[in-house]
């Protein structure tokens, strides 16, 4: 079996009167994230990991935030194309391990909820998903809430012997 790995990261900067999406979840907050697209940095973490497993660039290159048809863009659609491209290319998700990095809100109440709606956006089990969160002690652009940042790693596995 090939196994390959992904490495994803992505930042936004808050000011926007959006909704706050993460991980497909809104989650309430007093302000949302400047974005082309829905804002959701965590599922852009998440694509630029798939797409990075396959060797097929990134989630600018795929969705380009100069194209209107990106506007308010629904990110788990864009996470659930790159994901058949990734099949395309002969790879499955087998585990991808997120962590939220932001000084504000409290993800804690939100974390199952992240991973049903990412397991169940790729159709994979929840045990197969982990979303964890972290601040940053108040320290850099995340502890003075100027941004919010993610990182995502995934592991990616041939569908079978063939596929490579
Ligand atoms: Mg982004």
């Amino acid at each position: 079996m090939s196994i390959r790995i992904g490495h994803g990261y992505d930042v936004h900067k808050w000011g926007s009167d959006k909704p706050l999406r993460l991980a497909g979840v809104e989650v309430p907050h007093t302000i949302g994230l400047l974005a082309h697209s829905d804002g959701d940095v965590v599922l852009h973490a998440l694509t630029d990991a798939l797409l990075g497993a396959v060797a097929l660039g990134d989630i600018g290159q795929h969705f380009p935030d100069t194209d209107p048809r990106y506007r308010n863009a629904d990110s788990m659609q864009m996470l659930q194309h790159s994901a058949a491209l990734a099949q395309d290319e002969g790879y499955q998700l087998s585990n991808a391990d997120i962590t939220i990095v932001a000084q504000a809100p409290k993800m804690a109440p939100h974390i199952e909820s992240m991973r049903q709606a990412i397991a169940q956006g790729l159709g994979v089990s929840i045990s197969a998903i982990n979303v964890k969160a972290t601040t940053t002690e108040k320290l850099g652009f995340v502890g003075r809430e100027e941004g919010i940042a993610c990182h995502c790693v995934v592991l990616m596995a041939s569908l079978s012997e063939s596929a490579q």
